[in-house]
């Protein structure tokens, strides 16, 4: 289908971004135009079918109608009022998402990881203020693999030596356990534990799920021990992984503390994230603790009001269900040898590629020449997660090029 790299438009524009932009990211040679439903089109005029999907902030696909109205909508009213002043949008953002969520207090920020630094900040004053931890000595226990963000106290917890290289001295105070693991979370517990800040499922990692019963047993253990439970839904949240949240697989008495959302939050159009949690633990904010300019901003939250609408109203939870379980079983059933795992949950899935096969790099690589874009999670897993509005023919259209590009790799090949 695409023989992007020899096109001339591709090429210019290749060229352009590596010379002017900064080389942080290793992208596929596509050169995306244009984008609809869960199709984009390139500088060519070739169309793929998106099964990345932002990183799941593209969970309604692009050029959705309802979002593209909402920020016309606002683009003409007013875009910005920062937050010394109130705007008529934030204020019902935050009573949807309140109600979406079933929890009571919103506090919006604008990329994830601005989410996850605004709850790290709320659980150790939390530690100092309501627990009663000795000033500085405030922990937020972490799970090694985990992916929260890229600022450099998030890297400080990071385990993954690529993120931290270059990059410390690092934030001190974030211990760490294997994701997956009750007993060593207890154990590391102790009177300066403020929080246990988790993935529900590790996507960034690998599509890593934990054992059925995990996050249950996390939130017992940070009940009996007064430790704040956060879970970072940024990407498993608003759908993704077949409930509304990812926690939620684990039954409603699982409910986290706190949970950090983003990505799919802004509906792929704009950048808008938050912390939800309770009245009780968010009071620990008072007016001049914590802000940005952005958060919280009319459009943000006009495009955020109608992506909440969408969770709540159009049955995304269960097609990401059903739709899920059919793409992996698909995936399994083409038995392709290089393939020593499919596994995650709803439309999160993860190919994991066996160890002397080529790398998933190689396979997306296969992929967006056959017309389908998906990303490699680390190097030898292909991650499938495309907007959750797809349709079951697409997938049928996809398996039919996915199925013989995993039969065709060798080993050592
Ligand atoms: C993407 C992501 C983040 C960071 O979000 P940004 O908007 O890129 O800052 C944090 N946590 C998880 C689980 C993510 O997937």
């Amino acid at each position: 289908m695409a023989t992007a790299t020899q096109d001339s438009k591709t090429n210019e524009q290749l060229k352009i971004a590596d010379q002017y932009g900064a080389h942080n990211y290793h992208p596929l040679p596509v050169i995306v135009e244009s984008g609809e439903g869960c199709w984009v089109t390139d500088v060519e005029g070739n169309k793929y079918l998106d099964m990345l999907a932002a990183y799941s902030a593209l969970n309604f696909g692009y050029s959705n109608e309802r979002l593209i109205a909402a920020a016309t909508k606002q683009l003409n009213k007013v875009t910005l009022t920062s937050r010394a002043f109130h705007n008529d949008q934030l204020g019902p953002f935050c009573k949807d998402l309140c109600e979406l969520t079933g929890y009571e207090c919103v506090l919006p920020m604008n990329s994830g990881a601005e989410a996850v630094e605004t709850a790290v900040k709320m659980a150790r004053k939390w530690g100092y203020k309501v627990k009663g931890i000795e000033e500085g000595k405030a922990e937020v226990i972490c799970a090694r693999g985990n992916f929260h963000g890229r600022t450099t106290t998030i890297v400080s917890f990071s385990t993954d030596a690529q993120y931290r290289d270059g990059f410390g001295p690092f934030t001190p105070g974030f211990p760490l356990v294997p994701f997956g693991d009750v007993a060593a979370l207890e154990k590391a517990i102790n009177k300066n534990t403020a929080a246990f800040l988790v993935e529900p499922i590790q996507a960034e990692s690998g599509i890593l799920v934990p054992p059925d019963g995990y996050i249950r047993k996390v939130r017992e253990l940070c009940t009996k021990n007064n430790v704040l439970f956060i879970a970072d839904e940024i990407q498993t949240g608003l759908c993704r992984t077949g409930d509304r949240f990812a926690w939620q697989h684990d039954g409603a008495d699982a409910r986290p503390d706190a949970m950090c959302l983003g990505k799919a939050l802004g509906g792929g159009v704009v950048p808008i994230s938050a912390v939800v949690s309770s009245r009780a633990i968010m009071s620990v904010f008072n007016p001049g603790d914590h802000g940005s300019t952005f958060g919280g901003n009319p459009l943000a939250c006009a495009v955020g009001r109608v992506a909440v609408d969408m969770i709540k109203n159009d049955g995304l939870d269960k097609r990401s269900k059903e739709l899920g379980t059919y793409f992996k079983s698909k995936l399994q059933a083409v038995g392709a040898t290089a393939v020593k795992e499919v596994r995650g949950r709803g439309l999160l899935i993860g190919v994991q590629i066996k160890e002397n096969y080529p790398k998933a790099r190689w396979f997306c690589e296969k992929f967006m020449d056959d017309g389908i874009l998906c990303k490699d999670a680390h190097d030898d897993v292909i991650r499938f997660a495309p907007p959750l509005i797809i349709e079951k023919s697409d997938i049928d259209w996809a398996m039919e090029r996915i199925g013989p590009v995993l039969m065709s790799a060798s080993a050592n090949g």
